[in-house]
Parts: C-alpha cells; sequence; structure tokens
C-alpha cells in the first residue's frame, strides 16, 4: 500500500519554544501539501496509545509524559515518497546525529524532545492520521 501520504506532529518542546510558523515552512518548502492540520493536545492516555509499540523500552514512561505536557500540531502530509523524503527532512531520532538544516537539527533539544515525529511507514501513517482526523478534516 503506497499513499504518498505521511504524519507528522510538532512536539511539545518545538510548540512552546515558538517553532510552529518555522517548522510547518520547512515542510512546505521542501514540497509537502497539507491535507489535515490541528492543534491539540495529548492526555497521557493518549500519549500511551499512540506510542504503545515502545510500551516495552525504558523511556516509555518518560515519553509519554513529555508527549502530554503541552500541545502539540498534528498534520497529514501529503508527496511523492512521503515517508522516506519527510524521514530525510526531519533527520536522526538524536539531533545530536541529524545532519545539518534538518528540522531536529535546527530545532530539536534532545533525543526525547526531538521537535517532531515523522511516521516510518505507509501503514503507521495510515493509522497514525486516523489516530486524529476523521475522513471530513482531509483535504
Ligand atoms: P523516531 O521514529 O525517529 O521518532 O524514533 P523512535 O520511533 O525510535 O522513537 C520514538 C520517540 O521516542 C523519539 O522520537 C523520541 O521522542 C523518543 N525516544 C527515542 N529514543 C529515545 C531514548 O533513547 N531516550 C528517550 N528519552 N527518548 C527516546
Amino acid at each position: 500500500m503506497k499513499t504518498n501520504r505521511t504524519f507528522t506532529m510538532i512536539k511539545p518542546d518545538a510548540v512552546a519554544n515558538g517553532h510552529i510558523g518555522a517548522i510547518l515552512d520547512h515542510i512546505t518548502k521542501a514540497g509537502f501539501k497539507i491535507v489535515a492540520l490541528k492543534y491539540t493536545a495529548l492526555s497521557a492516555q493518549k500519549a500511551g496509545e499512540f506510542y504503545a509499540v515502545h510500551s516495552e523500552r525504558g523511556f516509555y514512561a518518560d515519553l509519554v509524559n513529555f508527549m502530554s505536557s503541552g500541545p502539540i500540531v498534528a498534520a497529514i502530509l501529503e508527496k511523492d515518497n512521503a515517508i522516506a523524503d519527510f524521514r530525510t527532512l526531519i533527520g536522526a531520532t538524536d539531533p545530536t546525529k541529524a545532519d545539518a538544516g534538518t528540522i531536529r537539527n535546527l530545532f530539536a533539544k534532545s533525543i526525547e524532545a526531538n521537535a517532531v515525529h515523522g511516521s516510518d511507514s505507509d501503514e503507521n501513517a495510515d493509522i497514525e492520521g486516523s489516530f486524529f482526523f476523521s475522513a471530513f478534516e482531509r483535504f
């Protein structure tokens, strides 16, 4: 299933630091079309559900706490080769290893507070997009 769509969140650190506009600018200038967009927040329960795949990892409790610590921006993005191209645009999970000019290199504070989420597969992009958006909220 190739959808040419990916899902992203601007995480609480980047929202709190005033980077929403700059990050959306990077995303649209890189050729991604915004299909859906929402300013919202995750409860601890919802953050736990979203990151359930990491529930056995040592950092899970911290991650859930961080992701529910403040508002986020959720979005569905469209572009040819969206999953891979967006992962390239955001850079490595650990911002100290992210290439120069990537969103995490520019805006992330730490491996946890790393500014943005990007789906790792078409299947997960679909699941994650549906976690936040109904069919009536996609354009
Ligand atoms: P991603 O696909 O690049 O977001 O990375 P992962 O799917 O491996 O991890 C999901 C999220 O968990 C990351 O974006 C970070 O916010 C957080 N995370 C990953 N590794 C670590 C870690 O070693 N320590 C902490 N505290 N958080 C981590």
